[in-house]
């Protein structure tokens, strides 16, 4: 997989990759909200990660999934 074309290299998150051992910032491609698009410049992996600032977040990561299942 090549870089993403959208890569602006001046742009970087300063998080460690999850999926190598790339410990130097990653490439950002885009943002929403507390979610940010990344791609690591090392096994260029591209994934979103939950940088956990959202409103009323928080207080669910003891408690399991972030998202409650819907009961129909
Ligand atoms: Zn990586």
């Amino acid at each position: 997989m090549a870089l993403d074309p959208s890569v602006n290299i001046g742009r970087k998150a300063w998080l460690p990759c999850s999926h190598c051992s790339h410990r130097d910032g990653l490439y950002l491609l885009d943002s929403d909200a507390n979610m940010v698009h990344v791609q690591c410049p090392q096994c260029h992996k591209v994934w979103w990660i939950d940088t956990g600032n959202g409103v009323g977040r928080r207080s669910r990561d003891a408690d399991g999934p972030p998202w409650p299942a819907q009961s129909a």
